[in-house]
């Protein structure tokens, strides 16, 4: 799976288009997959400008897309920083539980 190191949200909405491309363009190479500013940054190498053209259309529309949907269950998100250590996009439901589950881990952290 080229997306295992993201949540169920992305992978249900892009893992399959990625791979689309990667079978549309067998030759070409992923270089890096991972989250920046809250949204999907993908890099994948083509052989030839006009492959790299096409290809980077297409990530820039996964890209673009995966900062309106919660990377964690897929509903319509936005990008959130407060109170997280990185920007993610969320919806509301997963935010609060996102910032909960970190305000736990301090809190044990203090007590011990
Ligand atoms: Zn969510």
């Amino acid at each position: 799976m080229i997306l295992r190191n993201f949540k169920t949200g992305w992978v249900e909405a892009f893992e399959q288009k990625i791979q689309t491309l990667l079978t549309l363009f067998p030759e070409s190479k992923v270089l890096s997959i991972k989250r920046h500013l809250g949204m999907l940054r993908i890099e994948i190498e083509a052989i030839d400008k006009d492959r790299q053209y096409v290809i980077n259309c297409v990530t820039y529309k996964i890209e673009r897309e995966s900062a309106r949907i919660c990377e964690i269950c897929g509903k319509y998100g936005t990008r959130r920083d407060s109170y997280l250590p990185e920007t993610m996009c969320l919806c509301w439901r997963c935010y609060a539980l996102e910032v909960d589950a970190l305000d736990q881990a301090d809190t044990a952290t203090i007590s011990n």
